[in-house]
């Protein structure tokens, strides 16, 4: 199974639940995004649900556009790499 957030693979034991970042129940995540997870439930606790559910929303696809771009540099990174051996 692979983070909901930054999509690398977990062991079972690893999985967290994604609430409010997620609301699919299918979703997991791991170990580091859960602390991403656990401030947003602390920064959302007074928040209206309506409104909750748009912010977590933004922030995730905030995360998840943030970890992409740091695989596709991490990934540039190793091609030049492997181009100078
Ligand atoms: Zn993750």
């Amino acid at each position: 199974m692979n983070c909901a957030i930054c999509n690398i693979e977990m062991k079972e034991y690893e999985c967290h639940n994604p609430v409010p970042l997620s609301i699919n129940r299918e979703d997991e995540v791991c170990k580091e995004c859960n602390y991403f997870v656990t401030a947003s439930r602390i920064h959302l606790i007074d928040v209206h649900p309506h409104d909750e559910v748009i912010f977590a929303g933004m922030l995730t696809g905030i995360l998840k556009t943030a970890f992409a771009l740091k695989r596709a540099e991490e990934q540039h990174a190793k091609m030049l790499q492997e181009e100078e051996e």
